[in-house]
């Protein structure tokens, strides 16, 4: 059976879709707008484009040509991940290897997307999997931890990215590549306070700092937390920071992911998966998909949207688009149930953690 979303009724920003949450601060007026569409952005000094995106090829110049590999690209098979590997081997002629974790929940055919840039790009690609059953183990602990999880299920997809970004960090160390080049588009990278490096304002700056060192003590407070578990010390090598340098492209550039599907789908025959066709605007994992699932059936925004309204507010997301991918999108309560199964839980006892 399919969920319809729309027939949820949740109050939305009418300018960028945000749902309402007390909690966090986000206020929905008489006039139908939030607090965030309100916020004046235009009071801090900013770089221009132009000199963000000279940051970023200083970073890459100073190591160009200096290993093995200039640089190992996350890839996903995902428009962001592809437009990267495009940007670094066409207009910066690195030589990059692309990196494919295979944690057991991503859609098939973001493999066969992956695998096609790589191809069309000339660059060698690694299909990285991990032990399957320790890491159900891992997905079955962050989502049930009473210490670790949260409201929205968020906590799945933070420990989950370090995981992946320190098995990439790993991969970089051992073929000698200096940076790791990440996807993540720009409200990912700064709501973990990576985005210091692109910060002209003081303050900015320091608030970036203080979300990087929170991420820090966050992770130091899991490890710490799973030392004082039973039978829990297999989880620890899960809770690691990457030690190589990871570089995150889309905070450099004005970020326009329609722009940036038109560039792949002509230059390397990307296609979005199947299942997102309709109205792609991201790929996501199963893992994530359930999330969003849970977070409607609890009535509650999770993190995933909240990121769409965020660049709805900048101007990089259309309205009517993401309105559209709202309202069609359908979820499937037997992928839902499978995928819990495979971590040996059902939907009732975790909606009711
Ligand atoms: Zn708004």
């Amino acid at each position: 059976m399919a969920l319809n979303l729309a027939s949820i009724q949740i109050k939305r920003c009418s300018k960028c879709l945000v749902m309402e949450d007390r909690g966090a601060g986000v206020m929905i007026g008489d006039d139908g707008v939030c607090s965030l569409c309100k916020k004046d952005s235009n009071k801090y000094d900013e770089y221009t484009w132009e000199e963000k995106e000279k940051i970023f090829e200083d970073l890459i110049m100073k190591e160009k040509g200096k290993h093995r590999y200039d640089g190992l690209v996350m890839m996903s098979g995902g428009k962001d991940s592809a437009f990267l590997a495009y940007t670094l081997k066409v207009k910066y002629g690195m030589n990059i290897m692309g990196f494919v974790i295979d944690q057991g929940y991503e859609y098939h055919d973001s493999f066969t997307n992956a695998k096609k840039v790589c191809k069309k790009l000339g660059m060698p690609i690694m299909f990285y999997q991990p032990d399957m059953n320790a890491l159900n183990k891992f997905y079955r602990f962050i989502t049930l931890d009473p210490v670790l999880r949260r409201k929205d299920y968020g906590q799945i997809c933070f420990y989950c990215g370090y995981f992946l970004k320190n098995l990439a960090s790993n991969w970089a160390e051992m073929i000698d590549a200096p940076y790791v080049f990440s996807g993540y588009n720009p409200d990912q990278i700064s709501d973990l306070g990576d985005a210091v490096v692109t910060q002209k304002d003081p303050g900015k700056r320091e608030h970036q700092i203080f979300l990087r060192d929170a991420v820090y003590s966050k992770m130091e407070e899991a490890v710490a937390h799973v030392r004082t578990c039973e039978n829990a010390e297999e989880m620890l090598p899960y809770f690691v920071m990457p030690k190589t340098p990871i570089l995150y492209y889309y905070q450099h550039i004005d970020y326009d992911p329609m722009a940036m599907m038109d560039v792949i789908r002509k230059e390397l025959d990307w296609e979005p998966i199947e299942r997102f066709r309709k109205n792609y605007i991201a790929s996501g994992c199963q893992l994530a998909t359930v999330l969003v699932h849970l977070c409607r059936k609890k009535n509650i925004p999770d993190y995933i949207q909240k990121e769409w309204s965020t660049q709805i507010r900048r101007g990089t997301l259309d309205k009517d688009h993401i309105q559209k991918l709202i309202n069609e999108f359908q979820l499937d309560q037997a992928e839902v149930d499978e995928v819990l199964a495979s971590l040996g839980l059902d939907q009732n006892t975790i909606l009711n953690l």
